[in-house]
């Protein structure tokens, strides 16, 4: 019998969250839990689950909001009755000032909204669901993470409130992986990729028409590097194809 495994990914009903569950089911071992802000009108998430056979689980979550956060956690812990949940990927982000802005010319405003999101979001949901996934086999933690917030990487002085954002992620990962060397958390890079193509204003894409790569080749690289993860690789920072990226 095939090893059965449990995704929660957050922000799942568009971009990279929603290329991961499709992914995901392609494989029947992988039980998947698609977390987003209003699975009422994720048609995508609604179709595919229609199709998955009970593999594909659509949770009302919204990482800036504890209540729902909170909520989400319980309903997941009696979903599984019993089981914990073998990856969190936390996937769900913003980018309010888009990739042009710069230290002295952003928003704050910005500045602010992308940590409440980006970090505050992602830490909280981690804690609430901690729990759930020590009680796996797996026992692991994915912050999707970028390069544009590495100072090693160098990206220079444009996209200034979302790079602080991630850096400061990035050392959540850091922060989250020595207290709890059981639990495998990494920080993930999953490329630039083609997403954001819902959003209203280019300036606020995250990926955007002229990234890259095609959203299902970086999922494909996150999805292998996740797979191949040992837990001496905790608290490291990688990229879609899993080479380190320097903090
Ligand atoms: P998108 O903008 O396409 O999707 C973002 C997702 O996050 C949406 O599902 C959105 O939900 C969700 N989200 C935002 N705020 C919240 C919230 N408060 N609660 C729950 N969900 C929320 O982004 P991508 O798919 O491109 O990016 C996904 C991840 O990959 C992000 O962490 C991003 O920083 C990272 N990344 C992306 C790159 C790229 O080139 N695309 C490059 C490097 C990193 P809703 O539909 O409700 O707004």
């Amino acid at each position: 019998m095939t090893d059965e495994y449990v995704w929660l990914i957050t922000g799942a009903n568009r971009g990279i969250g929603l290329e991961t569950v499709k992914q995901l089911l392609q494989s029947p071992s992988n039980t998947v839990l698609a977390a987003c802000r209003n699975p009422a009108k994720a048609t995508e998430l609604q179709a595919l689950s229609e199709k998955a056979g009970g593999k594909l689980h659509l949770v009302a979550l919204d990482i800036t909001d504890k209540e729902s956060v909170n909520k989400a956690a319980k309903e997941v812990a009696s979903l599984l009755g019993g089981k914990g949940i073998d990856y969190l990927v936390n996937n769900a982000a913003i980018l309010p000032g888009g990739l042009g802005d710069t230290a002295f010319g952003m928003d704050v405003d910005d500045l602010a909204a992308t940590f409440v999101t980006n970090v505050a979001g992602t830490a909280y949901v981690t804690q609430a669901f901690i729990g759930l996934v020590e009680r796996s086999t797996k026992k692991t933690v994915v912050n999707i993470s970028s390069t544009v917030g590495s100072i090693g990487f160098d990206f220079g002085a444009t996209g200034a409130s979302y790079a602080v954002s991630k850096a400061a992620l990035n050392m959540l990962t850091y922060k989250q992986a020595k207290e709890k060397p059981q639990v495998t958390t990494i920080s993930l890079c999953p490329g630039w990729l083609q997403t954001g193509e819902y959003k209203p204003s280019p300036q606020s894409q995250m990926g955007g028409p002229n990234a890259i790569y095609p959203v299902s080749v970086g999922v494909e690289g996150v999805l292998k590097v996740i797979l191949s993860l040992k837990p001496e690789d905790s608290g490291q920072f990688f990229n879609f194809r899993g080479e380190r990226v320097p903090w």
